[in-house]
């Protein structure tokens, strides 16, 4: 299947918006096996929009356009595109009443100039919009005036913000390309989410037991991150099915706890997850990731039920007064330390009344390291109700990076700990 990209909008030419569009609906479309073949942006004129979509539609099996369907004066994409395949634009009741609605639960009067977005060319296919007003489009093409067999094309129209777009393509055009693939092209793709393990590692490990089925067609991924690697197993054609399933058994079974997720699932969603579960509470005590690891727990809907409170005690001072740090730990260990680091965990349970503690303590540099502690030691401990754990680890990088990966550590001893 062909697939072409079009962004409109002029504030993406003027490097004004950065067009996030594009990249997350390349990602999206090649996880489904269609792999955008080309994609351009083009401003909000009549000429570079029509000029666009008729170049598309004469290669093209499916041409997707994104912004353009708001009120104002400068969205012009469906009148556009209506007018460019000589289809009627009618006003939909139900579209108009879902924008009405959308106003009303607001408590806003709707301005005269969002009735335009109830406008739908004729035989297209309403895609309707749950986060904002303009609803997308999806239109079938059939024959094709462009195409030089004529044979048919879809043209799917999908709103500019990406809080509109994403749940618009999850929900509603994900469904319409699946009955569109034919089976051959048919794209089976799994993500395993690890954490704790390099790259390489990860690699050692599984690449070895999947050569059989990699030579029957599965293809298989890695993707760095900090403190995470994503294996993503995918293949093509009516086996892929089958092939994905038995790789993935293959990759749990070898990578065992270090697999803490799937496909776009966070370590943090994990721990909110796995806290819900156990209706327990947690406190986090934070030095060096200076708020990182609460930052990324409160990022998660359905947190506040579990989680109580983050402390950023960056001083020694800060360690005493809010934790209860005992002042001859931290003279007698130093701040970075095993001691430190359980006493900062068992301190923020004993602060909050909350059942799990987190406590992180590090040198994330790029000075302050000393030769039996180095810049990028940090010890991290959990407290639970029965005992407390510390590891250490040395992440030397940049703070940055240093934040992320220690947050994920520190994040992983606790869902280790939760799941034992
Ligand atoms: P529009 O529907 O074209 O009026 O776009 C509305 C808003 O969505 C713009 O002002 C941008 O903030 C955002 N937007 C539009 N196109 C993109 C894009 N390709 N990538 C990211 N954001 C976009
Ligand atoms: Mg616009």
């Amino acid at each position: 299947m062909i697939v072409e990209l079009i962004n409109t909008g002029s504030e993406l030419l003027l490097g004004r918006v950065l067009n996030t569009n594009q990249q997350w609906l390349c990602r999206q479309l090649a996880e489904l096996g269609c792999v955008v073949s080309r994609q351009v942006a083009v401003p909000d004129t009549g000429p570079d929009i029509q000029g666009a979509v008729r170049e598309s539609l004469g290669r093209a099996d499916l041409v997707i356009t994104t912004g353009g369907l708001g009120p104002t004066s400068d969205d012009l994409t469906r009148d556009l595109i209506a007018r460019l395949l000589g289809r009627s634009l009618r006003e939909d009741p139900q579209v108009l009443a879902a924008i009405q609605a959308y106003f009303a639960s607001r408590q806003r009067a709707m301005p005269e100039s969002n009735r335009v977005q109830a406008m739908v060319p004729e035989g297209a296919r309403v895609l309707h919009n749950a986060f904002g007003t303009a609803p997308g489009l999806a239109l079938e093409i059939k024959p094709n005036p462009y195409r030089a067999g004529g044979e048919g094309s879809w043209l799917v129209m999908l709103p500019g913000p990406p809080r509109e777009l994403r749940p618009m393509f999850t929900n509603q055009v994900v469904p319409l390309l699946r009955t569109l693939l034919p089976p051959e092209a048919r794209f089976a793709c799994h993500t395993l989410r690890t954490t704790g393990l390099g790259e390489s590692w990860v690699q050692e490990r599984i690449a070895p037991a999947l050569t059989r089925l990699v030579a029957s067609g599965l293809d298989l991924g890695y993707c760095a991150r900090p403190g995470q690697v994503d294996v993503r197993l995918s293949a093509r054609g009516p086996q892929g099915e089958s092939l994905v399933a038995e790789a993935e058994k293959v990759v749990r079974e070898l990578l065992g706890g270090s697999c803490y997720g799937t496909e776009d699932e966070e370590l943090e969603q994990v721990i909110i997850r796995l806290l819900t579960a156990r209706q327990a509470t947690l406190a986090v005590a934070e030095s060096c990731t200076g708020g990182c690891i609460a930052h990324r727990l409160t990022n998660v809907p359905g947190a506040s039920a579990v989680f109580l409170a983050g402390l950023v005690t960056y001083s020694n001072a800060a360690k005493q007064q809010f934790l209860g740090v005992p002042a001859q730990t931290l003279a007698a260990h130093g701040a970075v330390s095993e001691p430190v680091a359980r006493a900062m965990a068992e301190g923020a349970r004993r602060a909050t009344g909350a059942q799990y503690g987190i406590g992180v303590t590090g040198i994330a540099g790029p000075s302050g390291g000393t030769p039996d502690k180095p810049v990028g030691t940090v010890f991290i401990a959990v407290a639970s109700p029965r005992e407390t754990t510390v590891e250490r680890q040395c992440n030397a990088t940049d703070r940055e990076t240093f934040k992320q990966v220690t947050a994920q550590q520190a994040m992983d001893l606790l869902r280790r700990t939760l799941r034992d």
